[in-house]
């Protein structure tokens, strides 16, 4: 393994992906590391609906209103003003004119899909399978560059910081400089140092510190973990949105668009009963949020383990035109959505907060950056509008590898800079410890910081939690370094620093509700500040 690069991009998603397109292409020598087995393995690749862009009689100012609208007063309207000018143009230029995603068409024009809160159809897709056709466009792309590396089953263990004791002492940076990251390759275990001009984190979201989650095993904050330990500024992680109905079956959760209520399926709880007409007057088609609370609700108060969704009282010919991909993926799992109701719950869906940064992805720490889901831009405020978070994941690492590029040509090559690898021999962390430590986090944050939050609930939650922190240093300290120990580790900080901001807030607003909480006032229109 090499041990230093220009640029190091951590994670493959639309966001690490666009951001070691751009670098490369600016001349820089980029290596990625994505802790997958798999490079295209991301929440990118799960991605349904489709991603935003401009169709003909739409408008910067027409987009900006939407998402602020969604972001219920907590958007930047710069960082918005920003996304809705420059994201459909990239979506444009690079995903359509130069890579070829094949979106779907209408005659000469593009198939644009209208989705909820959007004030206009402007969402392109690719069928019902957006993310993978996009993730697999950007990946060759940066393979076609001769200029990037590849370190696939790489885990990020930690960011070096110049304060960081290995380092040498006499450096004093204010605010501390990042200059790489820890790297562990899965397959042999060893933990190497990579040092870095320009780091970029693009680990994506967090959802696995959920009992119920529709992202892929491998969101499970990593990158809000190594931000925080690194002392970088967090922001905004109370705004977790939940899908109100995902299919639960054996190997996880498969998110169930929610054009199908719109379409008319009913949701009933376990036994059959309707319960959403008492709970807002438009039923199955009342927001989001409101549903995913009332299926959680009546979940807990019935002790069911789930409730029923069923759109088999339409034609069975008609569903399966109508949502090809998702009646095939629930074959594969054994339901049919034709022929009666299907088991579903809320699920941990995308988190809104993240790790503050600015316009190019910088961060509050030196030469770190952040882009895509483990930033916090200020572009979705307290709620994400549909669609719109691959295009700030592609924006946004885009603009963090041209910066990192500009930066690193204007700074003259520091002081070099030497770090002992670093590997602990020490006993095998027992599986079981891990397994059963993962049940805690996710049952706790899924009961306690979850849907409904109240002051109780918060306070159980930080007590379990802490504890849980403590002993999980302990054995981290101890144990041989281990993918799966470093994301319990990252699992948990994170779950911490959720639950951290989720306790600070006590206004229910978006996609963060507290039980007896103040109402929200009319918006103050900048984004607030966490501090954690
Ligand atoms: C089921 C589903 C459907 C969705 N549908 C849509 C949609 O239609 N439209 C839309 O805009 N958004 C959608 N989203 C949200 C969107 O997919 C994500 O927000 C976006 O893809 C995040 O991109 P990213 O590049 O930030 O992270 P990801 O795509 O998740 O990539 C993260 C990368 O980081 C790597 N990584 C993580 N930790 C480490 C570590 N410690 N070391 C090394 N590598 C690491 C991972 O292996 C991966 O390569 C959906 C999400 C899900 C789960």
């Amino acid at each position: 393994m090499k041990t230093a690069t220009d640029v190091l991009v951590i994670g493959t998603g639309v966001a690490g992906c666009a951001a070691a397109l751009a670098a490369a292409r600016d001349g820089a020598e980029v290596t990625v590391a994505t802790r997958a087995r798999e490079v295209t393995e991301s929440n990118t690749f799960y991605a349904q609906g489709g991603i935003v862009a401009r169709p003909p009689g739409d408008t910067p100012e027409l987009l900006t209103a939407d998402i602020v609208r969604a972001g219920d007063g907590l958007c930047d309207p710069e960082a918005v003003g920003l996304l809705a000018r420059e994201g459909p143009d990239l979506v444009r230029d690079l995903l359509i004119d130069e890579l070829r995603v094949p979106f779907d068409r209408e005659g000469a024009d593009f198939h644009w899909t209208l989705e909820g809160a959007h004030s206009m159809p402007r969402v392109l897709h690719v069928k019902d399978e957006t993310g993978a056709p996009i993730e697999r466009a950007l990946i060759d792309a940066c393979r076609r560059e001769k200029n990037v590396g590849w370190l696939v089953g790489t885990t990020a263990v930690d960011l070096l910081t110049l304060s960081h004791d290995s380092l040498d002492p006499t450096d004093r940076y204010d605010p501390p400089t990042v200059v790489g990251a820890q790297l562990l390759e899965r397959q042999t275990g060893e933990v190497r140092p990579l040092l870095a001009r320009e780091t970029i984190l693009a680990t994506g979201g967090l959802g696995q510190v959920y009992l119920h989650t529709t992202n892929p095993q491998g969101a499970r904050g990593d990158g809000i973990a190594m931000a925080r330990r690194a002392g970088a500024r967090l922001l905004n992680l109370e705004f977790i949105q939940f899908h109100p109905t995902a299919l639960v079956h054996p190997k996880g959760r498969l998110l169930l668009t929610e054009a199908l209520r719109g379409e008319g399926a009913r949701i009933t709880d376990a036994a059959g009963n309707p319960f959403l007409d008492k709970v807002h007057p438009d039923a199955e088609l009342a927001p989001r949020d409101v549903v995913a609370r009332a299926i959680h609700q009546r979940m807990l108060e019935r002790d069911e383990p789930y409730a029923l969704l069923d759109i088999s009282h339409k034609p069975a010919e008609w569903i399966r035109e109508r949502f090809p991909g998702l009646t095939h993926r629930c074959l594969e799992y054994g339901f049919d959505l034709t022929s009666g109701p299907i088991p579903v719950v809320p699920a941990a869906h995308y988190s809104c907060g993240g790790v503050s940064v600015d316009f190019d992805g910088a961060t509050t720490l030196g030469h770190l950056r952040a882009a895509g889901e483990v930033s916090c831009t200020g572009v979705h405020g307290a709620n994400r509008l549909a669609s719109t978070s691959l295009l700030e994941g592609l924006l946004w690492g885009w603009r963090s590898g041209r910066a990192a590029v500009r930066a690193i040509r204007a700074e003259p090559l520091r002081r070099r800079v030497e770090v002992r690898p670093w590997q602990p021999e020490f006993e095998p962390v027992d599986p079981a410890l891990i397994a059963q430590d993962w049940l805690v986090v996710r049952h706790t944050m899924w009961n306690y910081v979850g849907l409904l939050r109240s002051e109780k609930r918060l306070d159980r939650a930080g007590r379990i939690l802490g504890e849980l922190r403590d002993e999980i240093e302990n054995f981290y300290r101890r144990g041989t370094m281990s993918d799966e120990l470093v994301g319990l580790r990252n699992g948990i900080q994170t779950a911490l620093a959720i639950h951290r901001a989720a306790s600070d807030n006590r206004v229910s607003r978006g996609s963060h509700y507290r039980e007896n909480g103040i109402e929200a006032v009319p918006t103050p229109k900048r984004k607030r500040a966490t501090l954690l």
